[in-house]
């Protein structure tokens, strides 16, 4: 090679260098949908380089958090380097303009807008007999045992996912609602006195004996009698994904077993806290209640659309 070749040689080296320093060190990131409501189940995507310990938060306007911190996992094994996260607005949040934040250890690597829409809840008072009044009221060390055993299930880092459905089922055939997502409620104790409380699930109004469907395949991580909820169900779908089923007549799962969608888990009841026949279906994404209807109409790790959006935003 003479000096000239060496020169073009090594300037195109250096360029090619440079480029690839610049295209490994770009972190991208989208969230889906870009518009939520309160309980709108998000799906953050990211690619970002050497990702060690990714989180995203949903942060307010005023920079206050809202609701859980959630982890990411592998979208796919083709596609290592794009990592996602579910989480959902909690019912609760302030609508108005937001922020997804998502840090790698503890630097910020990316920052999505996010606009909360506004939307109104069902307010309802629900007077309690003696005994449901006892059920919410008196202290009872299984009943705390109970919801630590459930936060911790709740609260795992997954790996696994364990449903590829496009989207979720809903439980039963019925479409008689008793009571709704994020509904506002008042129970009236038998003393007189009274509490307030947010409704985290659907309820169906059913009679005894319905037969009870997984929504989306999954495992069974619960499976047992609890004081409040009665006879429960609790399936994982994807990393901090589940959906839970409540006041079961019968439990037809074990724990630790897979199920696919449409799956026969159970029969409906009115075991636990409840005031007559109903099944209570509630879905969790990173802790957070969200509303499971959300859940019926799109597919929160549609990897075709995840993947063409990332690509486009690398490619920018
Ligand atoms: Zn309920």
């Amino acid at each position: 090679m003479n000096r000239v070749t060496r020169l073009i040689v090594s300037v195109l080296i250096f360029c090619f260098v440079i480029s690839g320093i610049s295209a490994q060190q770009r972190s991208v990131a989208a969230v889906f949908p870009e518009n939520a409501q309160l309980g709108t189940p998000l799906t953050i995507a990211v690619s970002a380089p050497s990702p060690d310990n990714l989180t995203a938060s949903l942060v307010a306007i005023n920079g206050e958090r809202i609701g859980a911190v959630s982890r990411f996992f592998t979208l796919s094994p083709e596609n290592p380097s794009i990592q996602v996260s579910i989480t959902a607005v909690p019912s609760t949040a302030v609508p108005g303009a937001a922020r997804i934040v998502v840090k790698n250890n503890s630097q910020e690597i990316a920052r999505l807008p996010l606009n909360i829409e506004a939307r109104s809840f069902v307010s309802e008072e629900i007077p309690l007999n003696e005994s449901n009044t006892a059920i919410r009221t008196e202290p009872d060390p299984q009943k705390d045992r109970e919801s630590q055993i459930l936060w911790q299930i709740l609260s795992a880092a997954g790996k696994e996912m364990y449903s590829t459905d496009a989207a979720f089922i809903l439980p039963v055939e019925s479409t008689r609602r008793t009571s709704f997502y994020g509904d506002r409620r008042v129970y009236l104790y038998s003393t007189g006195r009274r509490d307030t409380s947010i409704h985290a699930g659907v309820d169906f109004g059913v009679p005894i004996g319905t037969p009870v469907k997984a929504s989306a395949s999954g495992k069974v991580v619960l499976a047992s009698p609890r004081i409040v909820t009665g006879n429960s169900i609790v399936i994982e779908h994807f990393p901090g994904v589940y959906s839970l089923y409540y006041h079961l007549d019968e439990i037809h799962v074990t724990e630790g077993v897979m199920v696919t969608i449409g799956d026969m888990i159970g029969l409906s009841g009115s075991t636990g806290l409840s005031t007559g026949p109903h099944l209570h279906w509630e879905i969790r994404a990173a802790t957070e209640n969200a509303d499971p209807d959300a859940f019926l109409a799109r597919n929160l790790l549609d990897k075709d659309a995840i993947i063409s959006k990332i690509n486009g935003l690398s490619a920018e």
